[in-house]
């Protein structure tokens, strides 16, 4: 669907095929990824967390995809050292003790509601090292300190080329949906005058219209979704900057280090997984959060930044090898302890 969980299973999948492990993605209907068999499960999606008040309870949709899924999952475990759980829901946690298999729960997002967070703290308490996060802050939405295994993300490095002339604009990508603050940076272009380009899921289009009314003067343009790789990095490597203005506290952000790995620059709030990725002051700026004159600064002193620095941080920290020795570990470790 176009988020960050999407490009995070897509990485690990490939780097652990590539090293010889067998894998089986499960996923609903339509669902592809390089390199890597799925099995196409029918059904209805669940609703995102997001749009959620934090007290309501689970709802589970006529013919839940999510439950199909596990149901395969249950079918086939026997064959499977481990089940990897990639998401924010609470049936994989409540189901982990009726499973034989070990289950690794790579939890994609902050905290957001009070029935899937018990979940995932009960799931952590029962079997210690089974709960996986992107980053420390995200961890921390949970109350879990450092109880989690952080295992941050990764991209195909090869994938995205650095951009070393760029062309004087600026860059946001993401699903266009409040939590990710885009009002903000087309704020900050109105004020520094330096046009930016908007690409990203329309999740949410009254939204999208009601930034286009505030700020009707700004220089800024909606590209649409970018739907594969090599377009994303095509644009991105000839900007100047990427800025992100999440509201929440985002659990990673994986156009950072998409965005990195073509050596441009992040302007990110100091909140959530930006500010565990964004070195400040060598590739990139963290801005006080919500704060839209700290942004219009951080514009004015990107010639600072090194290019080269942003592409060396992606190669030490995401690339695939990094990554992949993060998450086989992690999984070796759910073999020693609870495999059968
Ligand atoms: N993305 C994309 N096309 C676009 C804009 C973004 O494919 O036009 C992808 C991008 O590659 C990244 C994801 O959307 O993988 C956004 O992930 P992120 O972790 O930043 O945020 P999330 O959507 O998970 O909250």
């Amino acid at each position: 669907m176009g988020g960050g969980v999407e490009l995070t299973l897509q990485t690990v999948t490939q780097e652990l095929a590539r090293r010889g492990h067998k894998i089986c993605v499960v996923g609903p209907v339509g669902s592809h990824i390089d390199g890597v068999p799925v099995v196409e499960v029918p059904g209805a999606l669940q609703t995102t967390a997001q749009t959620q008040a934090r007290d309501l309870p689970v709802v589970m949709p006529h013919r839940s995809v999510l439950a199909a899924m596990w149901d395969y999952a249950r079918q086939v475990q026997d064959q499977y050292d481990v089940l990897f759980n990639i998401a924010y829901d609470w049936l994989p946690f409540y189901l982990t003790p009726f499973l034989q298999t070990p289950v690794a729960h790579f939890v994609s997002m902050g905290s957001l509601l009070d029935v899937v967070d018990d979940a995932v703290v009960q799931t952590l308490e029962r079997y210690p090292g089974t709960v996986g996060m992107y980053t420390a802050t995200q961890a921390e939405t949970f109350g879990l300190g450092d109880r989690c295994r952080c295992l941050g993300s990764g991209v195909d490095l090869t994938r995205y080329t650095v951009g070393d002339r760029p062309e004087d604009w600026l860059v946001w990508l993401g699903r266009l949906s409040p939590e990710k603050g885009l009002e903000d940076a087309v704020a900050a272009a109105h004020i520094s005058g330096v046009p930016l380009k908007i690409f990203g899921r329309l999740e949410d289009a009254a939204y999208w219209e009601q930034i286009q009314r505030d700020y009707p003067e700004a220089p800024v343009e909606y590209g649409g979704f970018l739907t594969t790789t090599e377009q994303l990095q095509s644009v991105v490597r000839r900007s100047r900057a990427l800025v992100m203005t999440p509201r929440w506290v985002e659990a990673f952000g994986n156009v950072a280090i998409e965005a990195l790995a073509c050596g441009v620059p992040v302007i990110a709030y100091r909140r959530g997984g930006p500010s565990e990725i964004v070195r400040d002051g060598q590739t990139g700026w963290l801005v006080e959060p919500d704060s839209v004159a700290g942004l219009v600064e951080a514009i004015a002193r990107l010639d600072q930044l090194d290019r080269r620095a942003c592409r060396q941080q992606a190669e030490a920290e995401y690339s695939l090898t990094a990554l992949g020795d993060r998450f086989e570990a992690w999984f070796q470790d759910l073999v020693t302890r609870y495999g059968r």
